[in-house]
């Protein structure tokens, strides 16, 4: 019995001092777990394939509705020159989701985030890790109009225009884990105003969700000597993911 207290409270000691609900409830998954029992079977039925399906409906509808609902949108100045809005693409049931900045000229024309040569890196990256667009990751930016000559610091007051859109998209995806690709995308969603190199590589929370931040794939283009951290920031991201599943899993 010594020895369970001992375990119990080795366990427990290894939180910080700030535990909040989500890590409080992943403690005691990982603590069920280790005793051969499944958090699920106790707390709740085991939720079938049915239920999965359902909720995967609803994500799609209500993804569906918040298209509807920023239509045509004319909420600030950039409608005026955009060419196509730029919403989002990939799979609202995903568990990982990929947040830009904003669309550049080919994103524009298109109507697709990521699709320029940025956006062919990062599906590349992606690929490394076993991750695909057209499967299991969804992918949106913080502006959803392309800022002429592709210029977010002469618009920064479209970002509070659009962000309500982006943070509904992250309300009905729920992911399990949030990227954040580039300084804009990183202040936008954590409210904070470190410099990338401060804060990139490191996990952070928006809600109960983890965010980690890294460079975005225009940058990398330009100075290739950072694919190397980009790198290490992928294999955490791999990592992490694969935790929160197994937590989930229990
Ligand atoms: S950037 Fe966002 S708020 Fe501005 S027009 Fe485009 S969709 Fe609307």
């Amino acid at each position: 019995m010594n020895d369970t207290k001992n375990s119990i409270y080795k366990n427990y000691s290894n939180f910080s001092d700030k535990v909040n609900r989500k890590d409080m409830e992943n403690f005691i998954k990982s603590y069920l777990k280790s005793l051969g029992f499944s958090y699920n079977q106790l707390a709740k039925k085991d939720p079938t394939p049915d239920d999965a399906e359902n909720t995967c409906k609803d994500k799609n509808e209500l993804m569906r509705r918040l298209i509807n609902e920023i239509g045509d949108c004319k909420r600030c100045e950039l409608y005026k020159t955009r060419t196509n809005l730029v919403f989002g693409v990939g799979n609202p049931c995903a568990d990982i989701m990929f947040i830009g900045e904003a669309p550049g000229e080919e994103e524009d024309l298109k109507g697709e985030p990521f699709v320029g040569r940025a956006g062919r890196l990062l599906d590349k990256i992606l690929e490394s890790i076993g991750l695909s667009r057209k499967d299991n990751v969804y992918i949106s930016n913080v502006l959803k109009s392309r800022p002429p000559e592709n210029k977010i610091i002469n618009h920064m007051s479209s970002i509070d225009a659009c962000l309500p859109f982006l943070l509904k998209q992250i309300d009905i995806i729920k992911p399990k884990l949030i990227v954040c690709l580039g300084t804009i995308s990183a202040h936008s969603l954590l409210k904070i105003k470190d410099p990338i190199t401060k804060i990139r590589g490191r996990f952070f929370r928006y809600n109960d969700i983890k965010v980690i931040t890294t460079y975005h794939p225009s940058y990398l283009l330009r100075n290739p000597i950072a694919k190397k951290e980009v790198w290490e920031d992928f294999k955490k991201i791999k990592e992490m993911l694969n935790r929160l599943r197994e937590v989930e899993n229990v």
